[in-house]
Protein backbone atom coordinates (compact mmCIF):
# COMPACT_ATOMS: atom_id res chain seq x y z
CA UNK A 1 0.00 0.00 0.00
CA UNK A 2 0.95 3.56 -0.79
CA UNK A 3 0.48 6.24 1.18
CA UNK A 4 1.13 9.78 2.19
CA UNK A 5 2.24 12.28 5.17
CA UNK A 6 -1.01 14.32 4.48
CA UNK A 7 -0.64 17.79 4.91
CA UNK A 8 -3.80 19.37 3.30
CA UNK A 9 -2.50 20.26 0.20
CA UNK A 10 -3.93 20.29 -3.42
CA UNK A 11 -0.45 18.25 -4.65
CA UNK A 12 -0.67 14.98 -6.17
CA UNK A 13 1.79 12.36 -6.55
CA UNK A 14 2.51 9.11 -8.74
CA UNK A 15 2.37 6.07 -6.53
CA UNK A 16 5.31 3.48 -8.00
CA UNK A 17 5.66 1.47 -5.22
CA UNK A 18 4.57 0.61 -1.59
CA UNK A 19 5.04 3.63 1.56
CA UNK A 20 5.09 6.98 1.79
CA UNK A 21 4.96 8.88 -1.30
CA UNK A 22 5.70 12.33 0.08
CA UNK A 23 4.12 15.35 1.13
CA UNK A 24 0.35 15.89 -0.37
CA UNK A 25 -2.85 14.59 -0.46
CA UNK A 26 -3.65 12.49 -3.34
CA UNK A 27 -2.56 9.46 -5.14
CA UNK A 28 -2.63 7.96 -8.35
CA UNK A 29 -1.39 4.61 -9.71
CA UNK A 30 -2.18 2.54 -12.91
CA UNK A 31 0.40 -0.24 -11.14
CA UNK A 32 -1.77 -3.50 -9.87
CA UNK A 33 -1.75 -4.91 -7.47
CA UNK A 34 -0.44 -1.57 -5.33
CA UNK A 35 -3.31 -0.11 -3.50
CA UNK A 36 -3.05 3.61 -2.87
CA UNK A 37 -4.79 5.22 0.51
CA UNK A 38 -5.51 8.06 2.35
CA UNK A 39 -6.06 8.70 6.03
CA UNK A 40 -9.08 10.64 7.48
CA UNK A 41 -11.16 11.50 10.56
CA UNK A 42 -13.98 14.00 8.66
CA UNK A 43 -12.18 15.08 5.86
CA UNK A 44 -13.44 13.38 2.87
CA UNK A 45 -11.84 9.67 1.34
CA UNK A 46 -11.95 10.37 -2.33
CA UNK A 47 -11.62 7.01 -4.86
CA UNK A 48 -11.32 7.56 -8.67
CA UNK A 49 -11.16 4.32 -11.04
CA UNK A 50 -10.65 4.68 -14.40
CA UNK A 51 -11.86 1.66 -16.08
CA UNK A 52 -10.54 1.69 -19.64
CA UNK A 53 -7.55 2.67 -18.48
CA UNK A 54 -6.86 0.62 -15.65
CA UNK A 55 -6.01 3.40 -13.40
CA UNK A 56 -7.01 4.14 -9.93
CA UNK A 57 -6.58 7.69 -7.18
CA UNK A 58 -6.93 8.40 -3.48
CA UNK A 59 -7.48 11.69 -2.35
CA UNK A 60 -7.33 13.99 1.12
CA UNK A 61 -10.30 16.19 0.50
CA UNK A 62 -10.82 18.26 3.82
CA UNK A 63 -11.93 22.09 3.31
CA UNK A 64 -8.53 22.97 2.33
CA UNK A 65 -8.43 20.49 -0.48
CA UNK A 66 -11.62 21.12 -1.44
CA UNK A 67 -11.54 24.57 -1.73
CA UNK A 68 -8.70 24.08 -3.95
CA UNK A 69 -10.31 21.77 -6.36
CA UNK A 70 -7.78 18.54 -5.46
CA UNK A 71 -10.34 16.03 -7.08
CA UNK A 72 -9.92 17.75 -10.02
CA UNK A 73 -5.60 18.28 -10.07
CA UNK A 74 -6.43 14.18 -9.23
CA UNK A 75 -8.37 13.88 -12.13
CA UNK A 76 -5.85 15.87 -14.30
CA UNK A 77 -2.63 13.90 -13.12
CA UNK A 78 -4.53 10.79 -13.94
CA UNK A 79 -5.22 12.81 -17.44
CA UNK A 80 -1.72 13.59 -18.47
CA UNK A 81 -0.19 10.04 -17.06
CA UNK A 82 -2.40 7.88 -18.38
CA UNK A 83 -4.83 9.04 -20.54
CA UNK A 84 -7.51 9.24 -18.87
CA UNK A 85 -10.71 10.37 -19.81
CA UNK A 86 -13.47 12.06 -17.39
CA UNK A 87 -15.88 10.44 -18.95
CA UNK A 88 -14.93 7.07 -17.95
CA UNK A 89 -14.09 7.51 -14.40
CA UNK A 90 -16.45 6.04 -11.59
CA UNK A 91 -16.39 8.19 -7.88
CA UNK A 92 -16.44 6.93 -4.42
CA UNK A 93 -17.07 9.90 -2.07
CA UNK A 94 -17.23 8.30 1.77
CA UNK A 95 -17.74 8.79 4.76
CA UNK A 96 -16.66 12.42 5.98
CA UNK A 97 -18.61 15.41 8.30
CA UNK A 98 -21.69 15.93 7.03
CA UNK A 99 -23.62 19.06 6.35
CA UNK A 100 -25.84 18.23 9.39
CA UNK A 101 -22.38 19.21 11.85
CA UNK A 102 -19.84 20.93 9.67
CA UNK A 103 -20.27 24.57 10.93
CA UNK A 104 -17.63 26.83 9.88
CA UNK A 105 -16.51 30.43 10.28
CA UNK A 106 -17.22 33.01 7.84
CA UNK A 107 -14.01 32.99 6.06
CA UNK A 108 -14.20 28.96 5.51
CA UNK A 109 -18.35 29.75 4.21
CA UNK A 110 -17.20 31.78 1.91
CA UNK A 111 -15.04 29.53 -0.48
CA UNK A 112 -17.76 27.47 -0.64
CA UNK A 113 -20.49 29.67 -2.03
CA UNK A 114 -21.69 30.91 1.30
CA UNK A 115 -21.99 34.96 2.64
CA UNK A 116 -21.66 34.02 6.51
CA UNK A 117 -20.49 31.70 8.83
CA UNK A 118 -22.86 28.13 8.68
CA UNK A 119 -22.67 24.86 7.46
CA UNK A 120 -21.12 23.17 4.52
CA UNK A 121 -21.33 20.41 2.29
CA UNK A 122 -17.87 18.99 1.42
CA UNK A 123 -19.44 15.88 -0.13
CA UNK A 124 -21.43 17.84 -2.37
CA UNK A 125 -18.83 20.59 -3.32
CA UNK A 126 -16.49 17.78 -4.17
CA UNK A 127 -19.08 15.68 -6.18
CA UNK A 128 -19.97 19.11 -8.42
CA UNK A 129 -16.49 19.53 -8.94
CA UNK A 130 -16.14 16.15 -10.65
CA UNK A 131 -19.35 16.18 -12.41
CA UNK A 132 -18.22 19.98 -13.87
CA UNK A 133 -15.06 18.14 -14.69
CA UNK A 134 -16.66 15.44 -16.71
CA UNK A 135 -17.36 12.70 -14.90
CA UNK A 136 -20.52 11.55 -15.31
CA UNK A 137 -23.10 11.91 -11.84
CA UNK A 138 -24.23 8.61 -12.63
CA UNK A 139 -20.43 7.40 -11.77
CA UNK A 140 -20.41 9.15 -8.30
CA UNK A 141 -21.20 7.64 -5.53
CA UNK A 142 -21.64 9.57 -2.52
CA UNK A 143 -21.95 7.62 1.04
CA UNK A 144 -23.57 10.44 2.75
CA UNK A 145 -22.75 9.23 5.89
CA UNK A 146 -21.43 11.74 8.82
CA UNK A 147 -18.68 10.96 10.73
CA UNK A 148 -19.24 12.94 13.64
CA UNK A 149 -22.72 11.88 14.31
CA UNK A 150 -22.44 8.13 14.15
CA UNK A 151 -19.32 7.15 16.87
CA UNK A 152 -20.43 3.28 16.40
CA UNK A 153 -19.19 3.41 13.08
CA UNK A 154 -16.36 6.25 12.25
CA UNK A 155 -13.39 8.23 13.57
CA UNK A 156 -14.41 11.60 13.97
CA UNK A 157 -11.67 14.33 14.71
CA UNK A 158 -14.26 17.24 15.77
CA UNK A 159 -15.57 14.54 18.39
CA UNK A 160 -12.81 12.97 19.50
CA UNK A 161 -10.06 15.73 19.42
CA UNK A 162 -6.59 14.63 19.59
CA UNK A 163 -8.66 10.72 21.13
CA UNK A 164 -9.78 10.44 17.37
CA UNK A 165 -8.51 7.66 15.11
CA UNK A 166 -8.06 7.69 11.59
CA UNK A 167 -9.65 5.47 9.09
CA UNK A 168 -8.47 4.09 5.81
CA UNK A 169 -9.68 4.18 2.31
CA UNK A 170 -7.45 2.82 -0.48
CA UNK A 171 -7.65 1.61 -3.98
CA UNK A 172 -5.97 -0.49 -6.28
CA UNK A 173 -6.58 -1.89 -10.39
CA UNK A 174 -6.72 -5.70 -9.32
CA UNK A 175 -4.22 -7.93 -10.79
CA UNK A 176 -4.98 -9.47 -13.96
CA UNK A 177 -5.73 -13.18 -13.61
CA UNK A 178 -4.09 -15.60 -16.17
CA UNK A 179 -6.39 -16.95 -18.18
ZN1 LIG B 1 -23.46 14.95 11.36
Amino acid sequence: MASLRQIHSNLCFTASSAGCAGEGDALVTAESGLAVSVRTADCLPVLLADTRHRAVAAIHAGWRGSASAIVVAALRRMQNEFGTAPGDVFAAIGPGIGVCCYFVGEDVARKFGHDRAGCIDLAGANRAQLVDAGVPAAHIDVLGLCTQCDPARFHSFRRDKEAAGRMISFIRVAEKTPV
